[in-house]
């Protein structure tokens, strides 16, 4: 058995509470690093950046422009692709709202059956605003998306954007994102990953990936709420007008007329969250320490253990891509509600996600009310997992 215990162990989180954590697609819990690097901003080095000369000040412009180098090393990507956001959702509303200059009506937009709200309503509106056309790439009745219809309708409708999840929050399976990234740039089409979910667990190279845009938050990577990050190639950002004006993006203010800066800093309007860039940037080193070396490994032995002992249960339904997956399971019980099974986990200390995860389309497409989901990160133990399978099991008596 593999022992994350080190892991584990730097996370304030587990030492004052017995209940099991299985909540880790919603947000991570923070390891102790990032709680002291928050701690030290506001104690020793609280300035605003990009203004005062003063050295105490410049110096804390230093530790927030490391942390943008530091998160341009960790995807593999230069610092100045980096523009910072509240989060994967502002990342994507700051594309949709700021692209309309290249996309006309009739024009198609595409995504899948699997996104997020956050990467649906923005595109639903900019439609509404440009006379664009949705479509969706489907999936099939246990929602893995169907790869052979998906690229032929990226051939045939010829799509001016497609944005996609490179893992589904509600069912964890990975999609073949470099198959639909390739047929999309082969027609031409601006690209856009949501990674919201799948940067924990994947680490993927940006740059290989080619994408016009990814979108990341660093609350799903053991950072703090409140932080995320646009990565955008060096010409995409050009496709985009400002998204948000005022103090830090502009060059040259007069009553008549302002003239922006360019690159990432045109995006960044305002003072940003300095705390939480710097709270990140102590994330980032948590994932890149030699503890986390084993953290696949431990991440794929928790997820395996956790499908084998649910698959023994007569009654649950398990949905998704089981064998491309982030650590991320969706499933039912019988015909119970999955607010009753949650409600019942939670009584004995087992704190999992139900509902509908905010995908309701991918929910009304699978055919049920909502799904009890568990998502696992790489300081879950073997025991979180036999005491929530025991906790489920005297759950299904009550119910049955
Ligand atoms: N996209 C996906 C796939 C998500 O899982 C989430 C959050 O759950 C988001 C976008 C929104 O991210 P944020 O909380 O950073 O706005």
């Amino acid at each position: 058995m593999l022992d994350n215990q080190k892991i584990r162990s730097q996370f304030p989180f587990f030492k004052q509470t017995e209940s099991v954590y299985l909540d880790n697609g919603a947000t991570t819990q923070k390891p102790q690093n990032v709680i002291d690097a928050i701690t030290e901003f506001y104690t020793y080095h609280n300035a605003n950046v990009h203004r005062g000369v003063s050295e105490f000040a410049s110096n804390t412009t230093a530790l927030y422009e490391q942390a943008r180098t530091k998160l341009a090393h960790f995807c593999r990507v230069d610092a100045q692709q980096i523009v910072w956001t509240k989060g994967a959702t502002e990342a994507i509303n700051l594309v949709a709202s700021s692209i309309d200059a290249h996309i006309e009506k009739d024009d198609v937009i595409i995504i899948s059956s699997l996104e997020h709200h956050a990467n649906i309503v923005p595109w639903q509106t900019l439609c509404k605003r440009t006379g664009a056309t949705l479509h969706i790439l489907p999936i099939d009745a246990n929602g893995v998306l169907n790869l052979d219809v998906s690229l032929a309708m990226i051939n045939t409708l010829k799509p001016k954007l497609m944005a996609i999840s490179h893992a589904s929050n509600t069912l964890g399976n990975i999609l073949p994102i470099q198959d639909l990234l390739d047929a999309a740039h082969a027609i031409n089409a601006i690209t856009l990953v949501d990674g919201a979910q799948a940067m924990q667990h994947l680490r993927p190279n940006i740059s290989a990936l080619n994408c016009d845009f990814y979108v990341l938050s660093a609350h799903k990577m053991f950072g703090p709420t409140g932080v995320g990050a646009l990565i955008a190639k060096p010409h995409s950002l050009s496709l985009l007008s400002a998204y948000q004006t005022g103090g830090e993006m502009i060059e040259r203010v007069s009553f008549n007329e302002t003239s922006f800066r360019h690159g990432n800093a045109r995006f960044e309007a305002g003072t940003p969250n300095i705390a939480g860039v710097i709270g990140f940037a102590a994330a980032l080193d948590f994932m890149g320490s030699s503890e986390m070396a084993t953290q696949l490994a431990v991440e794929k032995a928790l997820y395996q253990y956790t499908l084998n002992a649910l698959k023994q249960i007569d009654g649950i339904k398990i949905y998704g891509d089981l064998n491309n997956n982030i650590g991320t399971i969706s499933f039912n019980y019988k015909d119970e509600h999955n607010l009753d099974v949650a409600t019942l986990l939670d009584q004995a200390g087992i704190i999992v996600r139900s509902g509908n995860h905010c995908t309701q389309p991918l929910i009304n497409l699978l055919g049920v009310a909502g799904t009890i989901r568990v998502s696992l990160s790489c300081y879950n133990s073997f025991d979180d997992i036999d005491r929530f399978i025991v906790a489920l099991k005297q759950a299904i008596e009550l119910l049955d």
